[in-house]
């Protein structure tokens, strides 16, 4: 909680539940990325959240920007960031989508598989296309799954394809999951990398970028290391892989870099019990998985909570949404621990909740608006 925002919150009034961001801890964010990996260039990952205030900020700090779908690179031009700037990385894209692209003057696409290769050197010709690799992305809070990039064995076979189709073999990528808290979870993926640049120049192609993605933690419940830690770590490893010809690098913080930055006010709409000697209460807040809270699927992001009775005695909780859907459980496998002052009406701040909350949250479920949000 910073010093602005707590102003914030007692000079203004609001039904809420509302998110405020204070672009002074992202602008520090931006400077320590900047500061634990000095030669690589940062690509915000503009999903974790678009804010305008955001991307304008992030564009005069001299950021680029990995944009997932063309609103999106719309709208890192709109903050200022010229198309060099901006690489389109999902690698799942209607191939008009490239072409509109291509038209805003985007020249770095990613790929995982040669259908999508084939597809930019229709709509993108002569463009520079990178290759994701899957990661395990054993040690995320958030694993990515097999759903983006291919086996590293295929990824050679993918770039020789663009190149022969007249674009840019530039380089690979990968993720290593999101909120990734083992700085040695690049180690593997810098292997595999290496292996492939090897086996390009063999063939003739010279690759020179390699996008290490994102994966940096912000804190939540757990404490996590800085972000200098992880510089070292992935500076080590690309050291160990590539020896002293380490490629461009290019890092793309979403969760990292505005995370921490981000407070949401809520309140507490009902505490009841659903027996006469449960241990357990039930919470029920005015925000839940449908209008902001979308990370506590599974469980798996837990946000620390603030209350004005943190003081007192806590008790376990079931802790729920509004809406009148039942999976709109926020934590029910394991119980959160509030205090047992805790009363109906009562204001409550969920902290780390920067990223992944407004664009998560729907249209309006149950007529539940979306999430409001506040950059300061
Ligand atoms: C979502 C995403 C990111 C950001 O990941 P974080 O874990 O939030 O840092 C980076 N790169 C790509 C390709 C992504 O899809």
């Amino acid at each position: 909680m910073t010093e602005r925002i707590k102003e914030f919150l007692a000079r203004t009034e609001d039904e809420g539940p509302r998110l405020v961001v204070d672009l002074d801890v992202v602008r520090a964010n931006y400077a320590n990325f900047a500061r634990a990996l000095p030669d690589t260039r940062v690509f915000y990952a503009v999903k974790a959240n678009p804010a305008p205030e955001i991307l304008d900020l992030l564009a005069r700090l001299g950021s680029c920007f990995d944009c997932a779908s063309v609103v999106e690179i719309e709208q890192a031009l709109a903050a200022g960031a010229a198309p060099e700037r901006i690489s389109y990385g999902n690698t799942i894209k209607k191939e008009r989508d490239i072409a509109r692209a291509h038209a805003l003057g985007v020249r770095l696409y990613a790929v995982d598989c040669e259908a999508e290769v084939e597809k930019i050197a229709r709509a993108a010709p002569g463009a520079r296309v990178f290759c994701r690799i899957l990661s395990d992305g054993a040690g995320a809070q958030w694993p990515l799954s097999r759903k983006f990039g291919c086996h590293p064995d295929m990824a050679a076979d993918v770039l020789e394809r663009a190149h022969a189709l007249g674009l840019v073999a530039h380089g690979l990528s990968f993720h290593v999951g999101s909120q990734q808290r083992d700085p040695r979870q690049w180690d593997a993926a810098l292997k595999a990398s290496a292996a492939i640049f090897r086996e390009l120049a063999e063939r003739g192609v010279e690759l020179t970028m390699l996008n290490l993605g994102g994966g940096f933690p912000t804190r939540y419940l757990k404490d996590v290391a800085p972000v200098r830690v992880y510089g070292r770590a992935i500076f080590r490893a690309l050291r160990r892989h590539f020896g002293n010809r380490i490629p461009e690098t290019i890092i793309e913080p979403g969760r990292g870099m505005v995370g921490n930055a981000g407070i949401i006010e809520a309140e507490v709409v009902l505490i009841s019990r659903k027996a006469r000697d449960d241990a357990q209460r039930w919470v029920y807040l005015d925000i839940g998985k449908f209008n902001g809270l979308a990370e506590t699927m599974d469980e798996m992001i837990r946000y620390p909570i603030r209350t004005e009775f943190d003081a007192d005695e806590l008790g376990p909780c079931v802790l729920a949404g509004p809406s009148c859907d039942s999976v709109d459980v926020l934590y029910e496998k394991e119980p959160y621990w509030l205090p047992v002052s805790l009363e109906i009406g009562a204001k409550v701040l969920i902290e780390g909740t920067g990223a992944y909350t407004t664009t998560y949250s729907s249209v309006g479920f149950n007529g539940f608006a979306p999430l409001k949000s506040f950059v300061i």
